[in-house]
């Protein structure tokens, strides 16, 4: 069966940056299922694995448009320390979930701390990446009723 509109499709894939370095991987985990034509992953891995079939290895290389798209500045913006009142000690490198202007859950990443000034991030941390990903097809079948309707595979 090829990969089209309403597969499930389960695929192992390790993902490096243009440095090769490991950003994540399937390994030794099951491998990750989703539901083609769903957005459930990034467009350009879902496009390219489109007419493959299980067994079916391929590399892919994402450009951050079909990926997790450019990095926007505007989301960079400092706050006052008073905005994580409640929130334990705050260091570089902690993720908080926020919310986005649509109301829609945004994940930040503190940058930077600078007395009470707070530097946070809400770019996607591999925004303005170049993704590779090395895949490998293990299972390809056709979505039952209930997966269709949630929109994800089951
Ligand atoms: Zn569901």
């Amino acid at each position: 069966m090829n990969i089209g509109e309403k597969c499930v499709v389960a695929f192992h894939y390790k993902l490096t940056n243009g440095d090769g370095e490991e950003l994540d991987s399937s390994g030794g985990q099951d491998p990750l299922k989703y539901l083609h034509g769903a957005g459930n992953i990034v467009p350009g891995l879902e496009k390219a694995l489109a007419g493959k079939s299980a067994g079916d290895k391929l590399k892919v290389e994402v450009p951050p448009e079909e990926g997790y798209g450019r990095v926007n500045p505007q989301l960079v913006q400092k706050v006052p320390r008073s905005a994580f009142e409640g929130a334990p000690e705050i260091k570089p490198g902690m993720r908080f979930q926020a919310q986005g202007n649509e109301g829609q859950a945004q994940f930040i990443t503190v940058k930077e701390i600078s007395g009470d000034e707070i530097t946070v991030d809400g770019n996607h941390p591999l925004a303005g990446q170049v993704l590779h990903f090395d895949v490998t097809i293990e299972d390809v079948r056709e979505a039952s009723e209930e997966e269709l309707a949630h929109g994800h595979a089951h």
